[in-house]
């Protein structure tokens, strides 16, 4: 199964994500992730995002549509994929579109998390993230087993740069404005199915598969 996680900052994609991919075998692609990854390693790519992800805003199309033009060719991808944080506007996802037709693929399944911004602000605000396999926690809503230590790989939470208040109001305006028509998009192409991202990280877990299941 191909399938897009979209849905605002903090609504709970990356949480998800893990439990998908692990439930269906199919590789997390995390283009938040590739980037932080290329920043720590100082790439040039890392280079060229780092000042944009800062503040909150986008890194430009170019940069991520060769990532995920690379990503996507790798053999791990030939029975599925699920993309967390790509496509973010209509210019990717119309990159995407033409990459999947260039390899006889489709897309499946668009899930929407849908979550009011009052709840984003609050589990943006106490995200912790493993700085080693980029597990999100929350300091109150998911909290770990022992403080400041990721429970599946022991590797030590950080607080990101980007959930700071300043660039959490941007990230929400930014999403606003250029993700937001996406959904629009996918419903128009009639692959969009809605998810109440409300609920409690369980439930929201059962309601995704519910709908994957039907969709089988
Ligand atoms: P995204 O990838 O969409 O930005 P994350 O998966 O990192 O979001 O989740 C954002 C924050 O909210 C994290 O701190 C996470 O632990 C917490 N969180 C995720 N899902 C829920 C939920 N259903 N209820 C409460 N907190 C949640
Ligand atoms: P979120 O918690 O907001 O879902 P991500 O980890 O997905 O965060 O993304 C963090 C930052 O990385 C974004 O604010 C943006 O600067 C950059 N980024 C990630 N994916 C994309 C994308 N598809 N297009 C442009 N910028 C991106
Ligand atoms: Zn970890």
């Amino acid at each position: 199964m191909n399938i897009i996680l979209l849905g605002p900052p903090g609504a709970g994609k990356g949480t998800q994500a893990k439990k998908i991919a692990e439930h269906y075998s199919l590789p997390h692609i995390s283009t938040g992730d590739i980037l932080r990854e290329n920043i720590s390693n100082n790439t040039s790519l890392g280079v060229k995002a780092k000042s944009y992800m800062a503040k909150g805003e986008l890194v430009p199309d170019e940069l991520l549509i060769t990532i995920i033009r690379d990503r996507l060719s790798k053999p791990d991808c030939s029975k599925g994929f699920l993309l967390d944080g790509y496509p973010r506007t209509v210019p990717q996802a119309d990159a995407l579109q033409m990459i999947l037709t260039e390899s006889n693929k489709k897309l499946d399944i668009v899930l929407n998390i849908d979550v009011d911004d009052e709840e984003l602000i609050k589990r943006l605000s106490g995200r912790r993230v493993c700085a080693s396999c980029g597990m999100s926690y929350h300091m109150i809503f998911n909290p770990p087993k022992e403080d400041e230590i990721c429970d599946k790989c022991k590797g030590k939470l950080y607080q990101r740069e980007d959930d700071k208040p300043e660039a959490i109001r941007n990230r929400l305006m930014v999403y606003k404005k250029q993700t937001q028509p996406l959904i629009e998009y996918y419903t128009r192409k009639g692959l969009l199915r809605m998810v109440d991202g409300g609920k409690d990280i369980p439930e929201i877990f059962e309601d995704i598969k519910k709908i994957l299941e039907n969709y089988d």
